[in-house]
């Protein structure tokens, strides 16, 4: 069974990784950021409601999150496993977790601060549906091959409001005072991987651990 979670600062690789990691062992790559924010697109109940907390880059509440994992999990695709990228957070989503499944390995990208700023800042998504996946990043990698628009689809790119640089402090700080405790939480099960390597020794140092 491969369960894992997925934790580390935003800005750290999780998602490029959890994309490699969700193709390799075939399992779902569960994002709570991506779930809240397609809901936000599509004006659900949900997506209103998550939209007071993100744009000022707050967590959205614990009880509404832990829903929407909880539902997620229960979808027959996870029945040999899951990725879980943004989630847990905080320790009341990990007891939650608990109630709710085992977990076999968590996986944490480190990576400094400044690092982090210096990638958000650069973060630039594609407004088409089908590119839902593609991050690009003006200041590392991949860079789009013309400025400001999608390599794939030829739309527009933007920048996530929560990637705004106040918004970026302050979600450094939540993880800082939220999401590390969960290290110590869930003790022998943490593999550290060194964050600030190229995106595929990270994948490699990853997947060397799994296997
Ligand atoms: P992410 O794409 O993981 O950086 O998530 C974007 C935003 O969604 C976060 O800054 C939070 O506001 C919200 N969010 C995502 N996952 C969680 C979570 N597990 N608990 C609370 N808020 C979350």
């Amino acid at each position: 069974m491969k369960r894992i979670i997925l934790l580390g600062p935003q800005g750290c690789g999780k998602g490029t990784q959890a994309k490699f990691i969700s193709e390799k062992y075939e399992i779902p790559h569960i994002s709570t950021g991506d779930i809240f924010r397609y809901n936000i697109k599509n004006k659900t109940e949900l997506g209103v409601e998550a939209l007071k907390y993100i744009n000022d880059g707050n967590l959205v509440p614990d009880d509404l999150t832990n829903r929407i994992v909880e539902d997620r999990l229960k979808q027959e695709d996870c029945v040999n496993g899951f990725i879980l990228d943004g989630f847990p957070r905080t320790i009341p989503q990990a007891d939650a977790l608990r109630e709710m499944t085992d977990i076999d390995y968590v996986v944490l990208i480190e990576i400094p601060d400044e690092d982090v700023i210096f990638r958000l800042e650069g973060r630039r998504m594609c407004s088409g549906e089908n590119c839902k996946d593609l991050i690009y990043n003006i200041n590392t990698s991949p860079k789009p091959q013309n400025e400001g628009v999608c390599d794939r689809c030829g739309r527009g790119l933007y920048q996530r409001d929560d990637d705004k640089v106040e918004a970026i402090r302050k979600r450094l700080q939540e993880y800082h005072e939220k999401t590390s405790p969960l290290i110590d939480y869930y003790g022998d099960k943490v593999i550290s991987i060194d964050g600030t390597k190229d995106i595929e020794e990270v994948t490699k140092d990853i997947f060397d651990k799994l296997d």
